[in-house]
């Protein structure tokens, strides 16, 4: 079974997102609702947005220009981040990403709620968007690495050979849970780091964090295990950052080993709970649904998946796209849960 910190998100906020995010949601089906609950999951409002082109950004152009040692002007790259936002933003609006051979990880792929979703907006929340995505460029080479006068920029270039950004192909697995989470950047060995573009003052990422943590320390166990460069394994040596670009602050999580096991226990009973629902052979139909509880309450007003979920329990999930679409041009959303 494969597990993620964001699969798992769903299922505690509510069964039946789960069920359209992580079990209904697939890019490559041929079946129109599945590919829709494709880009409903993918898209993100104009916060998520900036996080998004910040991310792209660093991972694509700004750490491969440190690794190839280049002179960068903070100034120019700003305006750089800010016009592959634009160029986002013109992918979302055509709605490239329907018919595009660009995937996740291309740089211009992007799905917007206010194209996939109908959602009103006003233009100058764009422009806020590309503020804020200059701000986070412009505040990366002031921000000190934790607890030195060295900035995060200068420590970058000095480890340049052993960058690693945006990794999505390292993970472990533990009696047959699979975890792969995106790891944002290795900087060298055993030190990690997340970007952030929140300006929340309540987010907390450490359990996100930790995930990454257990991938190096399991991923150490494992090459001692096969003989392969064997180290002593110490929880000490994996190092946790959490880099907020909007704020210019960096946070160090802590990592030992009671934190390792409470993040060891949450995977574990978080799995058992999805697979005591989810059967391995689950085809997306209305039975499969309405296995997965819906959640009444204010939280359906902000979920991504509302008109969708509203759709296919009204209809008893026959998808109709059409009447879909009618339902998101619509100024009242249909009563859900009739
Ligand atoms: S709209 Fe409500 S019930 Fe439906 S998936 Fe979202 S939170 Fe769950």
């Amino acid at each position: 079974m494969k597990w993620s910190y964001s699969d798992s998100n769903c299922f505690f906020q509510c069964r039946r997102l789960y069920y359209l995010s992580s079990v209904l949601a697939n890019s490559i089906s041929k079946d129109p609702l599945r590919k829709r609950a494709y880009f409903v999951k993918n898209s993100m409002n104009f916060d998520m947005w900036a996080g998004h082109i910040v991310d792209k950004f660093i991972s694509k152009i700004l750490i491969p220009a440190i690794n190839d040692g280049l002179e960068i002007n903070f100034d120019e790259y700003a305006a750089l981040a800010v016009e592959i936002g634009k160029k986002q933003f013109d992918f979302s609006a055509n709605k490239l990403y329907e018919s595009s051979n660009k995937t996740e990880g291309d740089i211009e792929y992007c799905v917007l709620d206010i194209h996939e979703l109908n959602k009103p907006y006003d233009e100058s929340e764009i422009g806020k968007v590309y503020e804020k995505v200059r701000l986070a460029i412009l505040n990366f080479p002031k921000i000190k690495m934790f607890n030195t006068n060295v900035s995060l920029y200068q420590h970058l270039c000095n480890n340049k050979d052993w960058l690693m950004p945006d990794i999505t192909n390292t993970g472990f697995a533990i009696d047959n849970i699979n975890v792969f989470p995106q790891i944002d950047l290795r900087v060298s060995g055993a030190t990690f780091i997340d970007w952030k573009v929140s300006q929340s003052q309540i987010s907390d990422y450490s359990r996100q964090l930790s995930i990454i943590g257990l991938v190096a320390y399991e991923n150490r166990k494992k090459r001692n295990q096969t003989g392969e460069n064997p180290r002593k394994i110490d929880y000490d040596h994996i190092s946790l950052f959490e880099v907020n670009l909007i704020k210019g602050t960096i946070k160090q999580h802590s990592f030992n080993e009671n934190i390792a096991n409470n993040v060891y226990d949450h995977i574990f009973l978080n799995s058992r709970d999805i697979s005591l629902i989810r059967q391995k052979d689950d085809k997306p139909s209305y039975v499969t649904m309405i296995k997965y509880e819906q959640t009444e309450g204010h939280g359906c007003s902000l979920c991504k998946f509302y008109e969708l979920c509203t759709h296919l329990t009204n209809s008893k999930h026959n998808y109709d796209e059409a009447a879909y679409f009618k339902s998101l041009t619509d100024e009242f959303a249909n009563t859900l849960h009739d």
